[in-house]
């Protein structure tokens, strides 16, 4: 398989609010997404990254205040849909997007894939189908994101089967063999956003790659166990969760330093990778 790490677009906040400590200024988040190429399903995603219907759907308030704390930056040539070309690729080749949670950073361009399958976490959506639109802001989700043939082209994954994990994946140790083929094991990832789902995929190059969205912003975390300001803590879930999941890829990446660990909004990171 081969894997790329791209992104489309970035939005603004404060270093400070990202990581305990952290400068007072502004910094840019990437939207990461991944392109797969495997051999047998073709090619794939992990999360979309930003399109243009973030605007559009955060036109009004309260929507509106998303645009403000989260300042976003798209040129056309970012969105993800336009960067396959480089890959030989139409968007209909695209077979399946792994969804790691439905924050809208995550998912503005999954109308643009029509011919793909949408995997996540049941629960990742299930508290967000009856949600009453005044919660929407809270937890970060724009319901006009969602393609109206979602469900019937979702293939949410079989929490009941999960498969332990090998030695080298510790403290890891239960995942979800996506493909059948155990060339991504998506990973929950709790605390960030209900049912969070991290990957490990490796490249052809015997590269493993950890894609572990919004459980850290800043690789800086990971490595230090650093967590985020407190006040971020308003925006999880479950904040505890949250400290425990950083605690765990803390040890992770300490124990693997080889592995790419990669969190979604990381730039050091992604452009270190996109090179
Ligand atoms: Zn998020």
């Amino acid at each position: 398989m081969k894997i790329n790490v791209l992104h489309a677009g970035y939005c603004t906040a404060p270093e400070h609010i990202a990581i305990h400590g952290g400068r007072w200024r502004t910094i840019r988040f990437p939207a990461m997404f991944a392109l797969f190429r495997h051999p047998t399903f073709g090619a794939m995603l992990f999360d979309t990254g930003y399109s243009y219907r973030f605007f559009d759907e955060t036109k009004k308030f309260p929507a509106r205040m998303y645009r403000w704390t989260t300042p976003v930056t798209l040129h056309e040539e970012d969105l993800a849909v336009n960067q396959l070309s480089a890959f030989d690729l139409h968007p209909k080749d695209i077979s399946h997007v792994f969804i790691s949670h439905f924050h809208a950073d995550h998912i503005t361009a999954l109308p643009d894939f029509p011919a793909a399958r949408f995997v996540y976490l049941p629960h990742a959506f299930g508290h967000l189908r009856h949600l009453p639109p005044s919660e929407d802001m809270k937890n970060a989700f724009l319901r006009g994101l969602i393609p109206l043939d979602f469900d019937s082209r979702s293939h949410e994954v079989d929490i009941s089967k999960p498969v332990l994990l090998a030695e080298e994946y510790a403290p890891f140790q239960t995942g979800y063999d996506l493909l059948g083929d155990q060339s991504l094991i998506g990973v929950e990832l709790p605390g960030h956003a209900y049912g969070q789902m991290g990957l490990f995929a490796r490249d052809d190059d015997g590269k493993l790659f950890f894609f572990v969205a919004d459980a850290a912003w800043l690789k800086q975390s990971i490595v230090e166990n650093r967590p985020p300001h407190k006040v971020a803590n308003l925006l999880f879930p479950d904040p505890e969760a949250y400290r425990e999941t950083l605690g765990h890829l803390h040890t992770y990446h300490l124990a693997h330093p080889e592995t790419h660990v990669v969190p979604s909004h990381c730039e050091a990171t992604i452009r270190e990778l996109e090179k």
